[in-house]
């Protein structure tokens, strides 16, 4: 069995690799959360990628990303190149505007921005290669100066940072997946450009009632301003920081990625650091030497995952970039110290503050892992936030949670069909489950987190520190 690295890797699945054998490859590589792009796949792609992945293994999970509010350049086929210090007018797709349009127009998919922009405004295109500031507002044409010129390719994004803008509510697409992802099973849903909690709610509502579990994209000024708001109301966060980099200044993406993963671990929600993290493996085989430093440092910062977005969806080398991935996270975790943070999560007082004692305790007693008998895997989440050494070994009869724990850091989720009743057989039955998997020797030591009556756990949660010999033997 391949070593993996207590870092979880989120791969977006495209052209490149959704034929099975490469799928299959990224799975043994390490890849635990298969990730399908909205924004460029429709129903049938959803089904086919989606089947693929639940053939393959019931344990990796899937995630749908919606294609959420993303502005494009849109009307025409070539590509325009726009010099700096001249004038270009944008406007709406469907714009009332009578004239024939000249060269300089350049259209856009929102509907309204000349009623929500101001002067002196910046507008981005093509992910901030090329700048405009706005100088006025002539009916719904908006006259901007090319402050940074480029070749402009059809649709390219569009980003006006810092103006806030009135989208109507969830578009139908977003709408349609989220729902086709509900009732597919999806594990996850993550949902773009989540600005505040009205957004959530929306995404909620959208999303009904169901286990599938809901991450949140935050990637501009007004999700960060937010951040505090939204966090308790969603399970987990992405930082996005493609659109971040272009919404904010590049330089503060690293400082918003350190804070948003420390909140997020204060409070035991999974946290996912995404975007250009081995970029240049698009083309080539070997990353560069500053990206391999960034894969590393997200893992110090503390991240649940590390993502990779066209690296595994439309590059040449989608198996060794999740290879690579692995092998980083597995070099850094070796050298990491844990550490405890102090929040309170979703889980009793008394379940966090076992989990602190338990970490407390991993610094002088040698324990090999930390079995958890788990029903709604909050203590799995209580725990793995300290980023222990030693391996989580959650057991679950719930085969969903089994994936969806799978983007916590540190945990290995293994299934059991049912957990006897009798709270020793249903130990017994975990412990054996772990050994059968190679994962301990019968003189190791070990600490079993489990509830006083499996099937009543609420009332009361024992930990137990035992030799495995003395539970299977
Ligand atoms: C991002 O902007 O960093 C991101 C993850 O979103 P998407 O890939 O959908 O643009």
């Amino acid at each position: 069995m391949k070593e993996l690295a207590k870092t979880k890797i989120v791969a977006t699945i495209g052209p490149s690799s959704w034929d099975e054998k490469i799928l299959k490859d990224m799975i043994y590589n390490g890849m635990s959360i298969a990730r399908i792009n909205a924004s460029f796949a429709d129903f049938d792609e959803l089904k086919r990628v989606s089947r693929s992945i639940r053939k393959l293994s019931p344990r990796v999970a899937v995630m749908l990303d919606t294609k959420g509010h993303k502005i494009r350049v849109t009307g025409f086929e070539k590509e325009k190149e726009l010099k700096t210090g001249d004038t270009v007018v944008i406007l709406s797709e469907d714009t009332t505007y009578k004239e024939p349009l000249s060269d300089k127009h350049i259209a856009i998919t929102y509907p309204n921005l000349h009623n929500e922009i101001s002067r002196h405004a910046k507008i981005l295109l093509d992910d901030g290669n090329i700048l405009l500031s706005v100088e006025d507002i002539r009916g719904e044409q908006i006259l901007c100066k090319i402050e940074q010129g480029g070749i402009l390719k059809p649709k390219k994004t569009v980003n006006i940072p810092g103006t806030h803008l009135n989208f109507p509510s969830l578009s139908e697409k977003d709408e349609g997946d989220i729902k086709y992802a509900v009732k597919n099973d999806f594990d996850f849903i993550s949902a773009s450009f989540i600005r505040n909690v009205q957004d959530v709610a929306m995404i909620r509502e959208a999303m009904g009632n169901t286990d599938c579990k809901l991450i949140a994209k935050i990637e501009d000024r007004e999700g960060l301003d937010n951040f505090d708001e939204i966090l308790p109301l969603v399970d987990g966060i992405m930082i996005a920081r493609g659109d971040m980099g272009v919404e904010l200044p590049l330089e503060d993406v690293p400082i918003y990625q350190k804070q948003m993963i420390y909140k997020c671990r204060n409070v035991g929600k999974p946290v996912i650091v995404a975007t250009q993290m081995l970029e240049s493996m698009r083309e080539n085989i070997r990353p560069t030497r500053a990206e391999v430093s960034d894969v590393a440092n997200a893992i110090m910062d503390g991240t649940d995952a590390v993502m990779l977005s066209a690296e595994t969806s439309t590059g040449k080398y989608p198996v060794e970039a999740v290879k690579t991935m692995n092998k980083i996270a597995l070099r850094v975790e070796n050298i990491l110290k844990p550490q405890k943070v102090m929040g309170d999560t979703s889980a009793c007082i008394e379940t966090d503050e076992l989990c602190r004692s338990l970490f407390d305790m991993t610094e002088r007693v040698m324990i090999k892992g930390i079995v958890v008998i788990s029903v709604t895997g909050k203590t799995v989440r209580s725990l793995s936030r300290h980023r222990l050494n030693i391996p989580i070994w959650e057991i679950a009869e719930n085969i969903k949670q089994v994936r969806q724990s799978g983007i916590l850091r540190g945990v290995k989720t293994y299934y059991l069909n049912e957990f006897p009743k009798d709270r020793d057989k249903a130990v017994k039955q975990a412990v054996e489950t772990v050994y059968s998997y190679g994962e301990l020797d019968l003189n190791d030591k070990i600490a079993i987190i489990s509830g006083s009556s499996i099937k009543n756990k609420s009332t009361n949660t024992i930990l137990e520190i035992v030799e495995v010999k003395d539970i299977i033997a």
